[in-house]
């Protein structure tokens, strides 16, 4: 690139690896209106950023700088990006500027969709590795492609979760293997409108020749009506017609292969047969063994707090789907299991109710809830005849859960609330549920 000068907007983890990667060789300045990790900011500065914090970055921009890299939560009409390109300033994200730093000929595999990015990207991710390829994981995921993007060697496999808001200032960056994982209409307060978030979740397929391929949803008509002019090799998954990944009699097939048995495969519910059939594609076109497909789908117990399988206790099955923050979420999560379930709800009070779960409440035998949103929801399990008790917290919840159950129940906490009331995140809620689960019997 011959940039000179880069204004980074935004820092928290990818601004901060961009910036890094910048300072080799440009003049680096960051700015952002919160505190920062004290170590990073030091050790940017030891680097040569200059890093600004809680200064307005509209006053700080002129057109002196080349390149504007811009952190994916800020809007493109925030005013400094406007300033930016009233200046002529192009204005980037962190994945597009990792993108022209990759050197090597790498497969790049991107995933983006409403729904099971995370998921998916972890089975691709985990399917290559089983099948002895050397990976790198990163993107929204967690990890900023700038982070390892100098690391990556000929050969390796560049696995990125790719969210909408990153899509939005991407030019160049081009995967070999995208996957839309499905389009439901969600973030339309960022976007505006259904049709401009369909229209960024298509650059997943930029570039592309038919040498590349992109990876459908047969079941989800707007990945399918959005895909329909993409010049990628189109390959489709389906839970209902025969495509090139489906669902036979109990088991995923690839064309006329079957891969496994559903039956075999630890990671529950229906949604994730889809994210399963989408990760199979696309390893598939790089001839990953089934055997280690296999592999992982008789071991893997999911991505943390996403109905996640904790363990067995006295024939009863413990979940943590601490991820699922609304009810939406949570019938997901009912909806994945066939047996009797003692559900964990309960939460930050935002002042929706509850009715929407009603129409999967069919296994639930009793309902345990805390937090601040304890009272309506007992109201609720009232109206609805399900037993309900309160609890102060999630301890004293899921105790109750275990002692109220019986061998095969399932355990599942799945709050279709917000943590804030009781955790710092849903992580942390999550974390604390396995933790109480991991003590019990002792
Ligand atoms: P994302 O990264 O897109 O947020 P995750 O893989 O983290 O997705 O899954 C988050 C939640 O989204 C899951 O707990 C489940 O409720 C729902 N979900 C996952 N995959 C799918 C899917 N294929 N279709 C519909 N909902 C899904």
């Amino acid at each position: 690139m011959q940039v000179k000068k880069v204004f980074v907007l935004g820092m928290a983890r990818s601004g901060y690896e961009a910036a890094k990667l910048l300072a080799k060789d440009h003049v680096v300045l960051i700015v952002d209106g919160k505190e920062q990790i004290k170590e990073h900011v030091e050790e940017l500065q030891s680097l040569g950023v200059t890093v600004k914090i809680g200064e307005d970055p509209v006053v700080l921009l002129d057109e002196s700088f080349d390149l504007m890299v811009k952190n994916p939560g800020i809007h493109s009409s925030h005013p400094a990006v406007s300033k930016a390109l009233e200046l002529h300033i192009p204005v980037i994200n962190e994945v597009e500027l990792a993108y022209h730093y990759l050197n090597s000929k790498a497969h790049v595999i991107g995933i983006t969709g409403s729904n099971g990015k995370t998921t998916t990207t972890t089975l691709i991710s985990l399917f290559l590795q089983e099948d002895g390829r050397k990976v790198f994981t990163g993107g929204n995921i967690g990890i900023p492609f700038s982070q390892f993007v100098l690391d990556v060697q000929d050969g390796d496999f560049v696995v990125l979760e790719i969210s909408d808001h990153q899509l939005c200032d991407m030019n160049d960056f081009k995967t070999e293997v995208s996957v839309l994982t499905n389009l439901y209409p969600v973030h339309l307060d960022f976007h505006g409108s259904f049709l401009k978030y369909q229209e960024i979740k298509k650059r997943i397929f930029s570039h592309h020749t038919k040498e590349n391929l992109a990876i459908l949803n047969k079941d989800n008509n707007e990945s399918v009506l959005l895909t329909h002019d993409i010049l990628s090799t189109k390959m489709y998954f389906s839970k209902q017609d025969e495509e090139d990944c489906f669902i036979k009699e109990g088991a995923i097939y690839y064309h006329e292969e079957k891969i496994i048995d559903l039956k075999e495969i630890l990671l529950q519910g229906n949604h994730n047969y889809e994210n399963i059939m989408a990760a199979i594609l696309a390893v598939k076109k790089y001839d990953v063994k089934t055997s280690s497909i296999q592999k992982v789908l008789k071991t893997f117990q999911g991505v943390p707090h996403r109905i996640e399988f904790v363990r067995t206790l006295k024939g009863r099955s413990f979940y943590n789907d601490s991820k699922a923050t609304n009810c939406e979420s949570t019938k997901i999560a009912l909806r994945s299991f066939q047996k009797p379930t003692l559900l964990l709800l309960g939460g930050l009070d935002r002042g929706h109710s509850f009715d929407d779960l009603t129409p999967e409440l069919k296994n639930v035998k009793y309902v345990a809830c805390y937090g601040e949103t304890k009272n309506k929801i007992t109201e609720y399990c009232k109206q609805q005849g399900i037993a309900c008790d309160m609890f102060l917290n999630l301890e004293e919840a899921t105790k109750a859960c275990y002692q109220k159950s019986q061998e095969g129940d399932v355990i599942l906490l799945s709050p279709a609330c917000a943590s804030w009331d009781q955790f710092d995140s849903f992580e942390q809620r999550g974390d604390a549920f396995k933790k109480i689960v991991n003590s019990l019997g002792e």
